[in-house]
């Protein structure tokens, strides 16, 4: 059971991915008995991620949930209290910082922000009316539901390749539809994915609009070169479009970059003293397993240094 709202917390850290479960060890072996909100998943993306490979120390890789749930044991092993419940309202006026979730009220001295990013959608007619039957953003989670069946992916990111090359495992094909002729993704993923037999590319190209009746039966394509359009015979669409910042709760609270990603300096510090962020919340960037890991511990160690001056 969390504190009650009577009691502060020193440390309060929102978001259980690699940067809020790094936060958690670090600011409970400096025995500031951390208490952690989960968030919707505990683990955040990783936990929706099948092999990690390249997360040092796991020479063979290691599937997205058991490393989750490897931090999650460190972390509560020196004393980190993780709470199933997230966020609904946050008040970082004047410390304490105040926190509402859906079950309690806390106050604590200082906030580490690890709240992630979501999914991009497309933004199509149909997107949204078959997600569940067709419409995709996790190929660990649906890829079973698709066994010898024709995928679209949407995306030339390392997560569209990554998780196309992952669901070929299941599907008869997949074609990967993106809106340049050239890769985002990096040189590893892209040779693999061009290797692949079950994958095939469809270049300067984006999906207008995903069509079907109980469930996805078609996409239309429109090639942005030349304007041509083109409906085709599919069963499932996978979209891999990159994130969006977790960062509506802190709106006219702290800075923010153009594209909502909160605002910190190299110590991880945002633009409110007290209040730190780790991970992709504040990494446009890298967007790593190991580097947000890396955040959330610099995060806390930011954070005893700045409680301890105050004593
Ligand atoms: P990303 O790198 O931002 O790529 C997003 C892709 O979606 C880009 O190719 C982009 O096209 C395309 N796109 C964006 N908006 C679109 C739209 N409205 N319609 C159609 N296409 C759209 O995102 P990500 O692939 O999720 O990767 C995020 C980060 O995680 C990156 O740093 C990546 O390296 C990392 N990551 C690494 C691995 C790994 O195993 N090493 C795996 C997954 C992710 P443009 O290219 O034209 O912009």
């Amino acid at each position: 059971m969390a504190e009650s709202s009577q009691n502060i917390l020193q440390c309060l850290i929102l978001g259980s991915g690699p940067a809020g479960l790094s936060a958690a060890l670090y600011a409970a072996r400096a025995n500031l008995k951390p208490v952690v909100l989960s968030g919707m998943d505990l683990g955040g993306q990783v936990s929706k991620t099948d092999t990690v490979d390249n997360y040092p120390g796991f020479p063979e890789g290691i599937e997205g949930p058991e490393l989750v749930s490897l931090f999650q044991k460190q972390a509560e092993r020196f004393g980190t209290e993780i709470v199933f419940d997230s966020a609904t309202e946050v008040d970082l006026s004047e410390r304490p910082f105040k926190v509402t979730t859906y079950g309690e009220e806390y106050l604590a001295e200082s906030l580490i922000i690890t709240t992630g990013a979501s999914v991009r959608e497309l933004g199509v007619p149909g997107e949204n009316e078959f997600t569940g039957r067709g419409v995709s953003y996790c190929g660990t989670c649906d890829g079973h539901f698709f066994k010898e069946k024709d995928l679209v992916i949407v995306g030339g990111g390392d997560s569209a390749l990554k998780e196309g090359i992952f669901l070929t495992r299941f599907a008869k094909s997949v074609t990967i539809v993106h809106r340049r002729d050239e890769l985002r993704a990096g040189y590893y993923l892209s040779n693999k994915a061009k290797e692949n037999p079950k994958i095939s590319f469809v270049w300067d190209t984006v999906v207008t609009e995903i069509i079907g009746d109980k469930t996805v039966n078609s996409v239309r394509l429109k090639n942005v070169k030349t304007g041509e359009e083109e409906v085709r015979s599919i069963d499932g669409v996978f979209v891999f479009i990159g994130h969006i910042p977790n960062t509506d709760l802190f709106k006219n609270q702290l800075e923010m970059d153009e594209m909502g990603y909160l605002i910190v300096d190299e110590k991880m510090h945002t633009s409110k003293s007290g209040v730190f962020a780790a991970g992709e919340v504040g990494d446009p960037h890298f967007q790593q397993v190991v580097v947000s890991a890396g955040m959330g511990a610099a995060a806390a160690m930011e954070v005893v240094e700045f409680l301890e001056e105050e004593s």
